[in-house]
């Protein structure tokens, strides 16, 4: 019998939702024994955005054209999508600057701030937020399934994709949920 694939990318936020992945350890083993992972921080694959995988999983919130284009080709190529992470589920820490305006917030990052060096510009960076408004995903495509957190416990993204991967719909219970 064919594994279920899941492929996962991240867009705006930080490398913690990653980590937290990784953070499953020997656990890492049984999501392998239950689906094949594809384009994922644990095998380091890149595959063709068509490729088509039964679970994608998607971090961070939506800043610029790019983090929204990734949004897109993650929906199209996955069956059941899932939100990882508070950035993904609803803006998170990249939403605050929602509150100033992207000017105002990039003008203190890169040039008003103290630890900025005397005449620091903004740096023309295709990265960088570029839209009014950080957005979550399930603002820019349907998504399936949000697992909060910043980031969300390594035991609940276990939970989640082997929940998933075993066909079976997770049900996030007051205890799975922690915020650090
Ligand atoms: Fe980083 Fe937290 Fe956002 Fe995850 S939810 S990408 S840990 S800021």
């Amino acid at each position: 019998m064919n594994k279920p694939k899941i492929a996962s990318d991240w867009m705006c936020g930080c490398a913690g939702c990653h980590m937290s992945l990784l953070d499953m350890d020997e656990r890492i083993l049984q999501v392998i024994e239950l689906a094949d992972l594809r384009s994922t921080p644990i095998t380091d694959l890149k595959e063709p955005d068509e490729s088509g995988v039964d679970v994608g999983v998607l971090e961070g919130g939506i800043n610029n054209s790019a983090n929204e284009e990734v949004a897109h080709k993650m929906r199209k190529r996955a069956k059941i999508l899932v939100a990882l992470g508070d950035c993904a589920v609803f803006g998170g820490v990249p939403a605050m600057r929602n509150f100033c305006g992207v000017e105002a917030a990039l003008r203190q990052a890169y040039m008003d701030a103290d630890s900025n060096e005397p005449g620091s510009q903004i740096p023309n960076d295709p990265e960088l937020a570029t839209m009014t408004k950080t957005r979550a995903i399930h603002e820019v495509v349907p998504v399936d399934f949000n697992v909060p957190g910043c980031p969300p416990d390594a035991d609940v993204i276990f939970y989640v994709l082997a929940e998933l991967a075993q066909g079976r719909k997770p049900e996030l219970k007051d205890d799975l949920l922690h915020w650090h």
